[in-house]
């Protein structure tokens, strides 16, 4: 193995990531090497960090069936419309915040 690329704390390129990183998205190195490494300056000594390979990473475990239950909870949290609390059976648009028909609604039903 070659020389690592070096980054700077904090500008770590597009793709990737350190292990605790990757662990929060679900994702482990899977046997890859190292990358790169991202190195802060401290007085005794830059504190470093491996970077792994986005790419490369493999799913932590495999899903089971709680784990996509909670995934289909959290889509379907995703879908649900604050107003009228119903699933729309698409993710509520970030831009109208409400489901279609409660944005094309006059006015909002009362509860
Ligand atoms: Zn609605």
């Amino acid at each position: 193995m070659g020389a690592l690329p070096v980054f700077r704390w904090r500008l770590a390129p597009d793709g990737y990531a350190t292990r605790r990183q990757l662990r929060a998205q679900g994702l482990r190195p899977g046997g890859q090497d190292v990358a790169a490494q991202l190195e802060r300056p401290r007085r005794r000594g830059p504190l470093v960090a491996y970077l792994y390979r986005i790419d490369q990473a493999k799913p932590v475990r495999p899903m089971t069936p709680a784990r996509w239950a909670a995934l289909a909870k959290a889509n379907a949290a995703r879908r649900t419309c604050p107003e009228c609390r119903r699933d729309a059976g698409y993710v509520i648009p970030s831009s109208l915040g409400i489901c279609v028909p409660c944005a094309d609604a006059p006015t909002p039903i009362a509860a």
